[in-house]
């Protein structure tokens, strides 16, 4: 008889662009490691299944990460036991039916989480499917860094895979046992797994001027920060550093931030540097495989993918909270540095540029904090679980307690 494919349901909210991007890297282990044998399907499940206000998130959080008060305040409020207990049983209340709707009508085998506001309301409905019994395991994949949201974590999944020691202390703060938890780094695209191809052919491929020190400004998915004020401060440092006439690159990715994108068109840059502006794009890989360094908020995907590819890293920004330990990820590894200021940036970055040495110190140390094998390796693992060579230990049936304080009231 004809086997029927594993189900894999990755469940995910589009806040950023980092985790659409681990369930795409996800997927593309399957797909090498199983060849035809597993079908993922990810789903923004509170955009797509959430009633308002709850589909709002991804506007909430553009809004919130253009300003960091709200998102320090949203961020505690979440933390705070009370208010997120009160949280989770409002939106228990709210999506359940509809969570239990998307996953029913998905009929998984198993399910990934890859976002901090998966994991609750999910494995909720999972105990009234009858958890024990049908055995659908339940794993979370951290896509955070160097520190995570108590939201993360849930004492009830199988399993839960962190990138880093700081985000190992997290987990087990939150009550989950060693067992439960895996390490091997974050979950990346296939471009970023091997040594990619030389720098000189990728800037030939991308349209880039050739042989020319190169500068890479991010701000994530969302193109967040003044990326203006930094390109400008960059370039005009080049510019006077490059007196013996040399030129150099500025690459700036804006990600989905069309207004950026257009206000950097706008521009008129100094002759000695050529200043390079995208909008969103899908093969970043190459991207960062053309550049010599890079500057950019302190995402925790862009992170562990600049560093795979050996980038010094300048950090801009970070969000309060999440992105906060991703600072002395890459300060304390010693691949980079924080700046705030975007005279600074331009100063330090220009700096890099000009000293083969300095970026090879540095490169060095990227490559030593790099995961290349984390998404095979975390593949490697939920396979072990979908194909039944690894049991989970029985579960006792946990009921829902909002499903039985329901009861109690009817
Ligand atoms: N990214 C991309 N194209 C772009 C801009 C960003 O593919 O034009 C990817 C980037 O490579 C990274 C992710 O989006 O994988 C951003 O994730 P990160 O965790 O750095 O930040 P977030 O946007 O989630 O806050």
């Amino acid at each position: 008889s004809e086997k029927r494919k594993k189900k894999v349901l990755i469940l995910m909210s589009d806040t950023g662009g980092g985790h659409r991007a681990s369930a795409q890297a996800l997927e593309a282990a399957f797909n090498e490691l199983f060849p035809n044998q597993v079908e993922c399907t990810t789903v923004d499940i509170w955009t797509d299944f959430a009633p308002w206000p709850y589909n709002r998130f991804v506007p909430a959080y553009q809004f919130m990460a253009k300003n960091p008060l709200y998102w320090k305040a949203f961020w505690e409020y979440g933390k705070f036991p009370p208010s997120k207990w009160g949280t989770e049983e409002l939106s228990n209340l709210a999506c359940h039916h509809r969570f239990k709707d998307c996953i029913e009508d998905q009929d998984p085998d198993l399910i990934i989480s890859v976002h901090p506001l998966c994991q609750d309301v999910p494995l909720r409905v999972l105990n009234t499917l009858g958890r024990g019994k049908r055995q659908i395991p339940f794993v979370t994949v951290v896509t955070d860094l160097g520190g995570a949201h108590p939201t993360w974590f849930h004492k009830e999944v199988d399993l839960c895979f962190v990138p880093s020691d700081p985000v190992r202390k997290i987990a087990l703060g939150m009550g989950l046992k060693h067992d439960q938890i895996r390490q091997h780094g974050l979950p990346i695209r296939p471009g970023f797994w091997k040594a990619g191809k030389d720098k000189g052919q990728l800037r030939r491929e991308l349209g880039l001027a050739t042989g020319v020190r190169t500068a890479l400004v991010v701000g994530g998915g969302d193109g967040i920060g003044n990326l203006l004020e930094i390109t400008e401060s960059l370039a005009s440092a080049l510019a006077a550093g490059g007196s013996e006439g040399k030129k150099s690159q500025v690459v700036v990715v804006c990600g989905k931030n069309e207004e950026m994108r257009r206000n950097l068109e706008r521009r008129t840059w100094p002759p000695s540097v050529n200043v390079v502006v995208k909008g969103f794009v899908n093969n970043m890989d190459a991207w960062m495989g053309a550049s010599d360094c890079i500057v950019t908020k302190a995402g925790p995907g862009t992170i562990a993918e600049a560093s795979t590819r050996g980038l010094p890293v300048m950090l801009f920004n970070y969000l309060p909270g999440q992105e906060e330990g991703n600072v002395p990820f890459v300060v304390e590894n010693g691949f980079g540095d924080y700046k705030k200021d975007p005279k600074a940036i331009g100063e330090v970055v220009s700096g890099w540029l000009m000293s083969e040495e300095v970026r090879e110190k540095m490169s060095k140390k990227a490559l030593e904090a790099s995961r290349p094998s984390s998404t095979t390796n975390i593949a490697k693992e939920i396979g072990d679980l979908l194909f039944g060579n690894w049991q989970l230990p029985l579960r006792k049936d946990t009921e829902d307690k909002f499903n039985i304080l329901l009861k109690k009231l009817m």
